[in-house]
């Protein structure tokens, strides 16, 4: 099939614009999306078949139409055609394309998502860190972080790093990783600090953190430090073999930590930095996370996206707080997309020269997928569909009304869809979203605790 190899072949006006060559139109297949409920595909051996794949490996490209192979959990293979009598799921009608990585979400904040609509990050603050989480018990944290992951799952996000500054307790810290456990999602678990109080650890409690949960790398979760803009923090970090992720919001902060940046270190938000910051960052390889939406209503300052595009820094995206924004990915890409278009054409309009380009929705896909995954370090096991990475990937469906007839895949991907064109989520190939439905059984207990922890975050805060 012409296309079915290399580069990009999706950017053929042949295939995409409407009406062009010889009225060549995306195929639309019958799936098995009309098919009753079927039993959950769950061997070791599994084939998807006859997607339309968008790898977000740059070595590898895209496909029109191809099968992927998926063994012990494992992408073992990707090509036009595979011939295998194991179990096959028909991925006609749909774009396959690797998960979505979020790269800062405070998670234990899952049952209070969306109390503060309106609030700027100084009500935050008040009402959210001053109010409710004083009040959070081990186990408000454990629901918290399960019901946040579990809406980043049914969204088509397989890996997020949950940024937990509920470590009031060690009790505390235990049960925000078990709500991880509990979800099946991939998740970097940055150990933050808490309320403060007698029992509260941090930081030093990572190494038993370290010992008790992180003692393999064969694991959906792994390790980082949810540290502040401290040397002996990032040091204890690193003696922890943890990765560190730090809100920078300030101006010249940076400085005093210039020879400890590294590509171990994803700095959020960044809206505030100097010229000479912006440099030491592209220098020393350091992540930039940046959170659009929250930025943008909150109060942050102008989200970044231009500045790291001029220092040649690669974005990710990252939801930060349920509280005030969408737990998802589309709204972020849709978020600096619109932002960095908005800048740009507003300079030429203003009648400068020489202004960047305008970003492409492919790159924004990216900053979603593999740069997530690069700035999680874990892009040696996922961000793209490359044989040999786990089998984290998402399919998507080209035939819901919403983008329906497709013309572009990477315009419908990134400006036409939502999480209801999130059929089939899959982690470690592992499927856990499945014709379009979280596959648990337990969701209704899941919820009858949720809103039991919110009433009682809510009661003994004083809110409402
Ligand atoms: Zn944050």
């Amino acid at each position: 099939m012409s296309g079915s190899t290399g580069k990009h072949p999706f950017f053929s006006r042949k295939i995409f614009l409407k009406g062009a060559g010889a009225g060549i139109i995306f195929p639309f297949l019958p799936v098995s999306l009309s098919n009753p409920v079927s039993t959950v595909p769950s061997g070791n051996r599994m084939l998807l078949k006859g997607g339309t794949v968008l790898t977000m490996d740059e070595d590898i490209g895209d496909y029109e139409k191809a099968d992927i192979l998926i063994e012990n959990g494992i992408i073992k293979e990707i090509a036009p055609s595979i011939e295998t009598d194991t179990e096959s799921v028909d991925a006609s009608g749909h774009v396959i394309m690797p998960g979505f990585v979020d790269t800062h979400r405070h998670m234990w904040q899952g049952c209070i998502r969306n109390i503060l609509p309106d609030g700027l990050l100084s009500d935050y603050v008040r009402v959210v860190l001053g109010q409710a989480r004083p009040v959070f018990r081990p186990e408000d944290a454990a629901i918290g972080n399960l019901i946040s992951a579990l809406g980043a799952i049914d969204a088509g996000i397989t890996t997020v790093l949950d940024w937990s500054h509920i470590g009031n307790s060690p009790a505390h810290t235990d049960a925000a990783i078990e709500g991880l456990k509990d979800s099946g999602i991939r998740a970097v678990y940055a150990y933050g600090s808490g309320d403060s109080t007698p029992v509260n650890r941090y930081p030093e409690d990572i190494h038993r953190l370290r010992e008790k949960y992180f003692s393999s790398d064969d694991q959906l979760l792994s390790l980082a430090l949810g540290a502040g803009i401290n040397a002996a923090q990032w040091d204890l970090a690193r003696e922890a073999g943890a990765r560190i992720s730090v809100h920078v919001n300030g101006t010249g902060d940076l400085l005093p930590l210039a020879d400890r940046l590294g590509p171990d270190v994803t700095c959020i938000h960044c809206c505030n930095l100097l010229d000479e910051e912006w440099e030491l960052l592209a220098a020393t390889g350091t992540g930039v996370s940046i959170s659009s939406p929250v930025e943008m209503i909150m109060g942050h300052g102008v989200p970044p996206i231009q500045q790291t595009l001029d220092y040649g820094i690669l974005p990710s995206l990252s939801v930060d707080v349920e509280t005030t924004v969408p737990g998802d990915m589309f709204t972020q890409m849709q978020s600096v997309f619109t932002l960095q278009r908005m800048q740009v054409l507003a300079r030429e309009r203003a009648g400068e020269e020489n202004v960047p380009g305008l970003l492409t929705a492919k790159e924004v896909l990216r900053f979603a997928t593999i740069n997530g995954a690069i700035h999680n370090r874990l892009d040696q096991k996922t961000g793209s569909l490359t044989p040999g990475k786990q089998a984290d990937m998402i399919m998507l469906s080209l035939e819901h009304v919403n983008i329906m007839p497709v013309n572009n895949l990477y315009g419908a991907v990134v400006s036409g869809m939502d999480r209801q064109n999130v059929e089939m989520v899959m982690i470690g190939g592992v499927i856990k979203k499945w014709q379009g439905k979280l596959v648990r059984d337990d969701l209704q207990s899941i919820k009858n605790r949720a809103i039991q922890s919110r009433e009682g975050i809510f009661e003994r805060a004083g809110i409402y």
